[in-house]
């Protein structure tokens, strides 16, 4: 009998999960539950519209409710070349739109990709892409995240030579080192970058645009170039005492996780922030030995990055599930430091200040200081574009936005000819379905741009935008009309 009541998804135990890294959140559903949960869709396609990437929702959940998940990851990689990847940690705003909220629940439109990407251990025995010859092009990418392997996948299955280069010793950005492997495991992450580098994407590690080999090189020897470098560089408090040797920026702490150090954290962290990078680095010092594990935000809880989503909703869950306290409404003004150490972090409580237009403001009140002891501090206040890389005569012509992002056309070039740019260094969304989204998009205007789409495969480039335009606040809208 059809069910409306969406399968649960089961926690694994938190206490289990603090061991260490290999445990993730979230179990994987059995088969019939999947078949079940998949059966529950109506085939509607209106999660398609708050999908950036514009994949067909509606299509590979039914072939995952027939039993064939083989077509599902087939269907997901018309955009999007990392299905177990994303079926993880995407923000799935397409669940906060489903018409099925109010009826059971939303379809678990991610888990369900995880399971169907999950069966396969190597995708090239279901993914039959046809080896295309050298079509005479080449492209480099500067930058091997997920908007960058994007690229490289679509523009190498269309026989364009594309040539990464990643300033650190291995591929994923943040898929790598911000997202902690408890979330994603590694070889989730190997499988896909795996397959991705199997179709003959060649790869420069450790080589920084700027300093291994210059921008203008790159300009000059290849046919395009697509910028990818995310949006990296670490913005601090400059609270008084945060050059003392136990205060990081959460970027920092998170790379260095990433490649296998075990930091020692002490007994007490408070991390600075209030979205993804404060949670992950908040439970990632519980898994490092730390007692306590705050999250000092500066406005309310309904404010926080991210919220209202189904997504945010979740990873308050699991960090609450592992133990983390969130303090709200509050302002760290001084690191208090014994030696070059902080030991302490003095702050105010806000008081949350409208004034009719737009968002109420945090205002401390400085009546009365509050303190409380600290081992180690992380500031997870976000990052700023940096495009030192690029040499003056180029700098010059880069049309920038108000917020410092390069200003692309509908093809994601940038005001440079043959330079395109996306992920998080141009988009606002900051997540990785929209840089996804930006490479999909950079892909197909960078095959126009080298005259190619006459010798293309039309069946493997990426469809953007295939049904109803995407609209960035429809899942916002429906999440907070259904929360209010
Ligand atoms: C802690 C954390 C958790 C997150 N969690 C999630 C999540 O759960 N879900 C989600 O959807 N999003 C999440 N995000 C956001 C997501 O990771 C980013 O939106 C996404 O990675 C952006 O992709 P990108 O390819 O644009 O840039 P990045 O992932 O930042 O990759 C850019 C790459 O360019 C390289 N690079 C930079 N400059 C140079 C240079 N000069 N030369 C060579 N290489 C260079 C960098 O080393 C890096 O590898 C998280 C981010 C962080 C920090
Ligand atoms: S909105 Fe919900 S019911 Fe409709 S296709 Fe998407 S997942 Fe299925």
């Amino acid at each position: 009998m059809l069910s409306f009541e969406r399968v649960k998804i089961d926690h694994a135990d938190p206490k289990k999960r603090l061991q260490g890294f290999t445990i993730e959140p979230l179990e994987e559903y059995s088969d019939s539950s999947a078949v079940a949960e998949a059966s529950r869709c109506i085939g509607c396609n209106i999660c398609t519209q708050s999908c950036p990437a514009s994949l067909d929702i509606g299509g590979y959940i039914k072939s995952t409710a027939v039993g064939d998940p083989a077509q599902t990851v087939r269907i997901v990689f018309e955009n999007l070349p990392f299905p177990a990847i994303i079926g993880r940690v995407c923000t799935h705003m397409c669940e906060d739109i489903c018409v099925l909220y109010d009826t059971g629940g939303p379809i678990a439109i991610r888990h369900l990709k995880r399971y169907a990407a999950d069966k396969f251990d190597d995708y090239s025995s279901i993914i039959n892409v046809p080896k295309k010859k050298f079509v005479g092009k080449r492209v480099a990418v500067i930058g091997g995240g997920p908007a960058g392997l994007t690229a490289a996948y679509y523009l190498s299955i269309q026989g364009v030579k594309v040539t990464i280069y990643e300033k650190l010793p291995a591929l994923g950005g943040f898929m790598k080192t911000g997202i902690p492997r408890y979330r994603l495991p590694q070889d989730v992450l190997d499988k896909e970058i795996g397959y991705i580098l199997s179709q003959g994407v060649e790869v420069h590690l450790n080589t920084k645009v700027g300093k291994d080999i210059s921008f203008k090189e790159l300009m000059n020897s290849y046919d395009a170039v697509f910028m990818s470098v995310g949006n990296q560089k670490p913005r601090m408090t400059g609270t008084p005492g945060s050059d003392a040797e136990n205060v990081v920026h959460a970027t920092e702490f998170l790379r260095r996780s990433s490649f296998g150090e075990r930091i020692d954290v002490g007994k007490n962290v408070v991390i600075i922030g209030g979205g993804f990078t404060a949670n992950d680095s908040s439970r990632t010092a519980l898994r490092f030995g730390a007692k306590n594990s705050y999250i000092f935000y500066r406005r309310r809880e309904i404010d926080r990055p991210g919220y209202p989503s189904m997504n945010a909703e979740e990873e308050m869950e699991e960090a609450d599930e592992e133990g983390v306290h969130y303090v709200w409404e509050v302002t760290p003004f001084e690191y208090v430091k014994k030696g070059n150490r902080v030991v302490a972090v003095k702050y105010w409580q806000n008081d949350m200040v409208s004034d009719g237009k737009g968002r109420a403001k945090p205002v401390p009140n400085k009546d009365k200081v509050q303190i409380i002891d600290a081992d180690y501090v992380i500031e997870a206040t976000g990052q700023e574009n940096d495009y030192t890389f690029m040499e003056e005569e180029y700098l010059r012509k880069l049309r920038l936005t108000p917020q410092g992002q390069p200003i692309v056309n509908p093809n994601g070039m940038t005001s440079i000819p043959g330079l395109f740019s996306g992920g998080d260094s141009t988009n606002g969304n900051r997540d990785l379905i929209s840089a996804v989204r930006d490479a999909d998009q950079a892909t197909l205007g960078i095959l126009q741009y080298l005259n190619l789409m006459d010798k293309v495969s039309e069946e493997f480039i990426p469809l953007v935008d295939r049904w109803k335009k995407y609209s960035p606040m429809a899942a916002k809208i429906a999440y907070s009309e259904r929360s209010s």
